[in-house]
């Protein structure tokens, strides 16, 4: 355990930025309670997404979040080598039609970012949807053993952990410094703080969960990049996460708070939900059958739902950029792009805490841009 001599610090949010951001700051002897208003850790995005470790394939028309996450990956392993699952197949599409990128673009973007790739197709991928498929170097992240390293992390660097806590302004009085990582969660409280509240595009995401063929097993398949779809395995699993750009967004708004739909409310960040009159699975599947032989034959074990919170007006580029700021003496805050950057990100969020020095990284210390408010958004790009 860490001497815990330094200044008292509360985290608000228990998924992996709000985890990670608490190890580090307890490490170096910050004394940290951290909070989470799920009844676990690790229940909110950090569960519902695609688990992807992502390494830059997916972002052709944003190189520099690329970058990030080749540099974020390092030392995400590091951190937590036992949730990595290396043991997949792993494959990009181009499709023939409808992408924002050509083959022969993502072709070349891999290649001056460094990321290798072999011509390889899946048996099950149909060849007339697509034109051209890499065999690539990505991992899969086991998000339940996520969860147990992370408390076992948690415990013997000394965080205390305040489960069932839905934090407000007033909690964080007695504290001299104050993380947020509360991702969609994030202006609840930093609207508090002076200065402008940031807008967000927030999406009300649905994550089939799904048995396939025996083709699939082992083998995870993104077609980019347009309104396309994704399928990876559930670490560990015979089950399978179904992504898709369009069908899995139930509402876009871009403003200071989301707005949920009433019905998907109660389904938020808890869980794997059997089949209800909500999903959009048959949506999914029609989508599928366009890319992928066999996907009628689908099986729809439940949808898990959470909401995404990026940054507006960036689908000319789909960027996900990771966000370590400093919002006033007291308050830094970690909005987050991909899981891969959690570790820089602490980092990042320990140097701001405790005055230890200039931000070095790109993480740090950037303004999002700002925008009107109160629009709604279609999206493009990626299937995450
Ligand atoms: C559908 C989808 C697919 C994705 N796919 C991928 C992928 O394949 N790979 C990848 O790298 N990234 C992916 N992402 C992005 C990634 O999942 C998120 O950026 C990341 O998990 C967010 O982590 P976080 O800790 O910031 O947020 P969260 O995991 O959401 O944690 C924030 C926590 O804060 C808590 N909280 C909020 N407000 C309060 C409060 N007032 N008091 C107490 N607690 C509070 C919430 O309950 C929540 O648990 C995906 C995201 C989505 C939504």
């Amino acid at each position: 355990m860490a001497d815990r001599t330094g200044p008292r610090v509360a985290v608000v949010g228990g998924g992996v930025f709000g985890v990670t951001a608490a190890l580090h700051l307890a490490r170096a002897g910050c004394a940290v309670t951290l909070y989470e208003q799920g009844a676990d850790l690790l229940l909110g995005a950090s569960n519902v997404n695609q688990r992807r470790l992502h390494r830059g394939y997916h972002y052709p028309r944003s190189p520099e979040t690329a970058r990030e996450v080749v540099e974020g990956i390092r030392t995400f392993v590091e951190e937590y080598p036992e949730a990595v699952v290396a043991d997949q197949r792993h494959y990009m599409a181009i499709a023939r039609t409808g992408s924002l990128t050509t083959a022969e673009q993502y072709l070349r973007f891999c290649d001056e970012v460094g990321l290798e790739y072999r011509e390889e197709r899946p048996s099950f991928l149909r060849r007339r949807s697509v034109e051209v498929s890499l065999r690539v170097r990505e991992y899969g992240l086991d998000v339940d053993t996520l969860r147990r390293i992370c408390w076992r992390r948690l415990r013997r660097a000394g965080v205390t952990v305040r489960l069932r806590h839905r934090v407000g302004l007033t909690d964080l009085r007695d504290y001299d410094r104050v993380t947020l990582a509360a991702y969609a969660g994030l202006n609840h409280l930093a609207r508090g703080i002076p200065g402008p509240g940031d807008e967000y595009q927030f999406e009300v995401c649905e994550k089939p969960v799904v048995r396939l063929p025996a083709p699939y097993r082992g083998t995870s398949v993104v077609v980019l990049d347009g309104p396309f779809l994704s399928v990876d395995p559930l670490a560990n699993t015979d089950l399978f996460l179904v992504g898709n750009v369009t069908h899995a967004i139930h509402a876009t708004t871009v403003g200071v708070l989301p707005l949920v739909p009433r019905g998907v409310a109660g389904l938020l960040d808890n869980g794997v939900h059997p089949p209800c009159a909500h999903s959009r699975f048959r949506a999914f599947v029609a989508a599928g059958r366009e890319f992928f032989v066999g996907f009628e034959q689908a099986r729809h074990d439940g949808s898990m739902f959470t909401v995404r919170s990026v940054l507006p007006n960036l689908d000319r580029t789909d960027a996900r950029p990771t966000l370590v700021r400093r919002l006033d003496e007291r308050t830094v805050s970690i909005f987050s792009g991909k899981i891969a950057t959690c570790v820089d990100a602490a980092r990042q969020a320990v140097r701001l805490v405790t005055g230890d020095g200039a931000p070095p990284s790109a993480l740090a210390d950037r303004a999002p841009p700002r925008w009107a408010s109160g629009r709604t958004a279609t999206r493009s790009g990626a299937p995450t």
